[in-house]
């Protein structure tokens, strides 16, 4: 499993970014009755045209469709979720019905007015139907989100040495025989996060 975008965001994925957070001030925007609105997601703070990279292998099940300001989406039935990638450029690099592979390079975070982003959302999978609710029906609130919905943080902070702890550039990217596109980390990044790992499996296991 992958970190969906090549590097920890400088900004913290929790509070007012995370999963949970108030939205009340959009749902008095979007006039939602009751005005309560909580954020079923995480926002990872990225400049835009930052590839969007697969979490897990995978086949695209709708998308890309707008999704908010001049952004779209993308869905993704991974092996152990659904996730929807979210605030992404309308042009991606997969379109429903084709096959994703981990870590493959499915689109690009899109320009939008105000902080850009890829808003992410993860479902069990155990629920059916459109992931987003009707939000004229307070029996949706808070999240107005699909039953199944589930909160990403703690797989994104297991996933924190699959990428580079910080922004690097140049990105360079490399091909599969397939036509699939990857980002090509630095040696340097692939060497950290082997010792990253390894010191978060041995805090795991080892009672300090
Ligand atoms: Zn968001």
């Amino acid at each position: 499993m992958m970190f969906p975008v090549p590097y920890i965001p400088s900004e913290n994925y929790l509070g007012g970014r995370g999963f949970g957070a108030d939205r009340s001030a959009v749902a008095a925007l979007l006039k939602i009755p009751g005005g309560q609105l909580k954020h079923g997601a995480v926002d990872l703070i990225v400049p835009p045209n930052t590839p969007v990279l697969a979490m897990e292998d995978g086949v695209v099940t709708k998308g890309p469709y707008g999704f908010f300001l001049n952004v779209s989406a993308i869905e993704i039935k991974h092996t152990s979720f659904i996730a929807r990638y979210c605030e992404i450029h309308p042009t991606t690099e997969v379109r429903a019905g084709d096959p994703v592979k981990e870590g493959q390079v499915i689109g690009y975070v899109g320009n939008q007015p105000g902080a850009d982003m890829l808003h992410l959302e993860l479902f069990s999978g155990t629920a059916t139907g459109g992931l987003t609710l009707d939000s004229k029906n307070t029996k949706n609130a808070p999240y107005y989100r699909r039953k199944d919905m589930i909160d990403p943080t703690p797989i994104l902070d297991r996933l924190r040495f699959t990428v580079a702890q910080r922004a690097f550039r140049p990105l360079k990217y490399v091909k599969d025989a397939d036509g699939k596109i990857y980002v090509a980390f630095p040696p340097e990044v692939i060497a950290a996060n082997v010792l990253g790992n390894l010191a978060r499996s041995l805090r795991n296991t080892v009672p300090f």
